[in-house]
């Protein structure tokens, strides 16, 4: 794997990529949706990640109970997993990501969140753990479109103010993959939940990374080699 010299911006995903947060999606997720009847398996929740709620709560009721969700019924199930979330515990930030973008800052380098998410306290949250500017967050707030929709990385691109082949995404979701694979930007995905190695690369990763420490001990090696060559 080569990351080209020329990269001089990257957007991260937020769940599962900065945050080992998708425990806490996976147990709000069957919890809320059993509430309605569905036993929705632990692995969906990591197939539909990056889909806004309602998306998913949809899919869920039309695939489970073969009916559609009515929007009374998506706010409902949302409003209950949201509540669920607030009492899970605190997701830890994962290895080296807060000095994965530490270090790219002090090479020059642009960084961006570009996540699905809506969650109140987003911006104060990234801003304390990872000194992310407001400008270069893109949430589920920022979009009509969430992804696999390339809308959202779009946006980031287009913030960058560089060309695509200057920007380079990480992501750990099948439907984050597809976003930043049709937003044409050359993307790493880590593998940090629950789904084999295959589905994140049928989904067009152009490399994969079994967990954070490879990826931060990668893309910095790889900077620094170029800076010294
Ligand atoms: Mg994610």
């Amino acid at each position: 794997m080569t990351i080209r010299s020329t990269i001089k911006a990257v957007f991260f995903d937020m769940d599962g990529v900065l945050y080992d947060s998708m425990p806490n999606h996976e147990y709000t997720w069957i919890h809320s949706l059993k509430e309605y009847g569905i036993d929705f398996p632990a692995e969906e929740a990591y197939m539909h990640e990056g889909r806004t709620g309602f998306s998913t709560i949809r899919i869920a009721f039309e695939k489970y109970l073969n009916r559609t969700a009515t929007l009374e019924e998506q706010e409902a199930v949302y409003a209950l997993k949201t509540k669920l979330m607030g009492e899970r515990p605190t997701a830890p930030i994962l290895p080296m990501m807060q000095e994965l973008i530490a270090e790219l800052r002090k090479k020059g380098l642009q960084v961006f969140v570009v996540t699905g998410s809506k969650q109140p306290l987003l911006v104060e949250k990234l801003h304390a753990h990872f000194s992310m500017e407001a400008a270069n967050i893109v949430s589920g707030a920022d979009v009509k479109n969430g992804k696999p929709d390339p809308e959202p990385y779009l946006i980031a691109w287009e913030r960058s103010g560089l060309p695509k082949d200057q920007c380079m995404v990480v992501e750990n979701a099948p439907m984050g993959v597809e976003s930043a694979k049709a937003a044409g930007l050359f993307t790493l995905a880590v593998n940090t939940g629950k789904l084999a190695d295959q589905v994140l690369l049928n989904a067009g990763a152009d490399h994969l990374f079994q967990d954070t420490k490879a990826l931060y001990k990668v893309i910095i090696t790889q900077l620094n080699h170029q800076k010294n060559a």
